[in-house]
């Protein structure tokens, strides 16, 4: 029987701040070692001087940039990709506003050292100065980047098209960092400074590399996914079962999700997230997949023998979340899938659990034969709850307060994994709220990332 893990004193989320204010420290430091402000009273002084500061600071928030989407295993399992990606988005608008002042600073600094028109002074920088001219083209590749990851342009562009235009942030990363290198009065003049900059960067970039290409490539590799069987749940959803070899050394758990890759002709040039629907066993992998664009609609029609390449296990939507002996599984909609393998993972343990598995439309529900079986296996109540999101009941608006009391007995003593459609995931946590049910016990999966 599991029993219950106690919260983690210090979790992710402390050391990162923990390191963030370290390395902003060491910055400042490295800036005054570096001269700070100079002599004050000279003209354009405070102004290259805040140039600096505001370079110094924004190079590293580029750095922390890097580490949130390297798909560092700790960092996933600890925190779940889509906190990770709406901090690196969130994080990623302060860092161009820090590069836009540093821009700005400097320039104005250089022009009121020089007596120069600011013009002007921005001709002598991109032209006369070694390498400016790389870090202006750095700077246009990331405000492109910004423009096309703000919400109103992500929601008319591909998926895929905002991504290959994303792509392009590394070539700013290593052309920003070649600025620094050859200009950054840290570099030319500071051994330590030097070491602590490529200390950083190389780090960070090694890690980019170990996590999203060495590590995934050498898992393809060693597993061989093929497709075995593709199974119709319903209208516009299939089960797509696949194995390899040594799948037992995956370190794949209940409630995570790879990123698919299918290779056919039309497909293998796009990944898509999918969440296990079943338990991994170490020897096959089971995703199920509803048709709602391009993608996943051309994976009904994928046949037996086609070669996968699966990226992860990625997701902190595991019982490694657990504080509670009690478990609340909540699904809407094809959110059941990961609600589905962590109910087989609980099953096995006997714990007590309630499932409500939510569709608006009783052709929607999928997997609930086998979400019964698994429900009897170990004396878990199954609760499916039909109907528009505007249906009332016996207990009021359904989902309300009183309607998910009603099913679920000593509901502020348990851990709620919830996993739904956008907008059923924000009613239901809000439900949550008003039950009194603490933040730390609710554990989200989106099914979509931060956009
Ligand atoms: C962590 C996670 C787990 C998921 N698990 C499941 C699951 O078990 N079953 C299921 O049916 N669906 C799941 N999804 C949703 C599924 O990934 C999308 O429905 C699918 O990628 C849509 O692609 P498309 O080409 O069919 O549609 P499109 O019309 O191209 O895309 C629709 C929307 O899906 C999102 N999307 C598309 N491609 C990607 C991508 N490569 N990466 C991230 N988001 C993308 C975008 O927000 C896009 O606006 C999951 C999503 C996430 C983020």
């Amino acid at each position: 029987m599991t029993s219950a893990r106690p919260a983690k004193p210090l979790g992710a989320t402390w050391w990162l701040w923990a390191l963030l204010a370290l390395n902003a420290a060491w910055c400042t430091d490295l800036f005054f070692l570096g001269g700070g402000f100079g002599t004050l009273a000279a003209p354009g002084a405070l102004l290259t001087g805040l140039g600096r500061l505001t370079g110094l600071y924004g190079a590293l928030g580029l750095v922390v940039q890097l580490v949130l989407i390297a798909r560092i295993p700790w960092l996933e399992r600890s925190l779940g990709m889509d906190r990770l990606t709406l901090w690196h988005r969130w994080s990623g608008f302060w860092v161009l506003w820090l590069l836009l002042a540093h821009v700005t600073f400097i320039t104005l600094g250089y022009a009121g050292q020089d007596h120069s028109p600011v013009l002007g002074e921005i001709g002598t920088l991109l032209f006369d100065t070694q390498d400016v001219l790389k870090s202006a083209v750095a700077m246009v590749l990331l405000i492109v980047v910004a423009v096309t990851s703000a919400r109103s342009a992500r929601r008319k562009m591909r998926y895929e098209s905002w991504h290959f235009a994303h792509l392009y942030a590394y070539l700013a990363v290593l052309l920003g960092f070649l600025h620094q290198v050859t200009v950054g009065r840290d570099f030319i003049g500071s051994p330590v400074g030097r070491v602590y900059w490529w200390g950083l960067y190389g780090t960070a970039l090694a890690a980019v590399l170990a996590f999203r290409l060495i590590l995934p490539v050498s898992r393809g590799l060693r597993h061989n996914l093929r497709v075995t069987s593709v199974v119709r749940e319903s209208h516009d959803v299939v089960s797509i079962h696949v194995s390899g070899r040594q799948l037992d050394t995956l370190p794949a758990r209940s409630g995570q999700f790879f990123l698919w890759r299918f290779l056919t002709k039309d497909q293998w040039w796009q990944a898509h997230p999918y969440s296990l629907s079943a338990m991994p066993d170490g020897r096959s992998l089971r995703i199920t997949v509803k048709a709602l664009g391009d993608g996943s609609a051309a994976l009904h029609g994928i046949h037996p023998g086609t070669r996968v390449f699966a990226e992860g296990p990625y997701g902190a939507f595991t019982t490694r979340k657990r504080t509670k002996r009690g478990v609340l599984l909540i699904g809407g909609g094809v959110g059941v899938t990961p609600v589905r393998a962590l109910l087989e993972e609980l099953s096995a343990a006997r714990d007590d659990v309630v499932v409500v598995y939510r569709v608006s439309d009783q052709r929607d529900a999928v997997l609930v034969d086998e979400l019964r079986a698994l429900a009897r296996r170990n004396g878990a109540r199954l609760h499916i709850v039909v109907g528009p999101s505007t249906a009332t009941g016996r207990h009021g608006p359904i989902m309300g307060p009183a309607h998910l009391s009603a099913m679920v007995p000593r509901i502020r003593q348990r851990d709620v994994f919830l996993c739904g459609p956008p907008g059923m995931t924000a009613a239901v946590q809000r439900t949550l709220t008003q039950l009194g049910v603490p933040a730390g016990q609710c554990h989200t999966e989106r099914f979509a990332f931060a956009a």
